[in-house]
């Protein structure tokens, strides 16, 4: 990833790739504490978009104040440095990575002293779990690490650190022969993937989990949305590991995993053990949505 042409934008100026670099000492680095953002932009009916951008940016600074941490710049400054990231990469489709990490002026733990440096990034990502699995569907386990407890870590900031948690289960589902990990929460419910959140379809009807121990996806309420505008009921509810066993469909969401459809959980194949017709009805309609090829063009910022 370091080694490559290109620019990155870095505390308010664009830096050739390979200098944009920090020093060992950034604290950050030792302990975890920062807030970023995953964000996509595709090619569309009039060049390229980033989707949903602003909703984006807002959660990167709702993580920021969830976290107590200044970010010495605007919303719209931010805004201005994503779509510039992709513009001046040249880059026709992107996964965009703004980032919020503390400098390098001391290393105790007290947070107070230091400098928020801002970081954003684009480069081509393409289908984050296998472009073959967006029809197939992915196998999937029940990991053994818990997700956090909302007074452990705090769910709702998208933080640096929370992902140790998403990393070693992703890490353990891979071991055991999988494509990605099914988290529960600290009650056993049901809370999410390393990296997106979960839904089923039982008698047609679309359950998800709630937000208390998941991420506040922006591809899930996008999600919940169309689905809503297709006329299926969405509810959120609390949901077991042998619900999803007897599930007629299962999916993830997420900015990278896009909606990718979960074939297998824990052996146990899923209704056909394919893609379902309504995650396949939702996922075409999102890669429209997203293309800015039918409704909602007020979700794309042209770059
Ligand atoms: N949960 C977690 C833990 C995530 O990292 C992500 C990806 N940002 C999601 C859910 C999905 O969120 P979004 O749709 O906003 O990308």
């Amino acid at each position: 990833m370091a080694d490559r042409d290109g620019v990155i934008w870095y505390d308010g100026k664009m830096v050739p790739w390979r200098e944009a670099n920090t020093h060992v000492l950034t604290h950050t680095l030792h302990y975890g504490m920062g807030v970023f953002e995953g964000v996509r932009a595709y090619h569309a009916a009039q060049g390229t978009a980033i989707f949903r951008l602003k909703e984006h940016t807002q959660r990167l600074f709702r993580s920021a104040q969830i976290l107590n941490m200044p970010i010495p710049y605007s919303a719209e400054e931010l805004n201005q440095a994503q779509a510039a990231a992709v513009r001046e990469n040249g880059l026709d489709s992107a996964y965009i990575r703004p980032m919020c990490f503390y400098g390098s002026e001391g290393m105790g733990l007290r947070a107070d002293n230091l400098k928020v440096h801002v970081i954003v990034a684009a480069w081509e990502w393409g289908a984050y779990l296998g472009a073959e699995n967006m029809t197939r569907g992915i196998r999937i386990r029940t990991s053994s690490y818990t997700r956090h407890h909302v007074n452990a870590v705090m769910c709702r900031a998208k933080a640096n650190g929370n992902y140790m948690n998403s990393m070693m289960a992703l890490q353990e589902a891979l071991a055991c022969g999988c494509d990605e990990a099914l988290l529960l929460d600290a009650q056993g419910f049901v809370a999410e993937g390393s990296g997106e959140n979960f839904f089923m379809v039982q008698d047609g009807v679309i359950y998800t989990p709630s937000l208390t121990s998941a991420l506040d996806g922006i591809t899930r309420r996008t999600v919940i949305q169309l689905a809503d505008e297709c006329g299926y009921t969405v509810k959120e509810k609390t949901i077991t590991r042998d619900e999803v066993y007897v599930a007629d469909e299962a999916f993830f969401t997420g900015t990278a995993a896009e909606v990718t459809p979960i074939r297998e959980l824990d052996g146990r194949k899923i209704g056909s053990g394919s893609r379902g017709p309504i995650t396949e009805q939702l996922q075409s309609l999102y890669f429209d949505v997203v293309k800015g090829k039918t409704a909602h063009s007020d979700w794309l910022t042209y770059v």
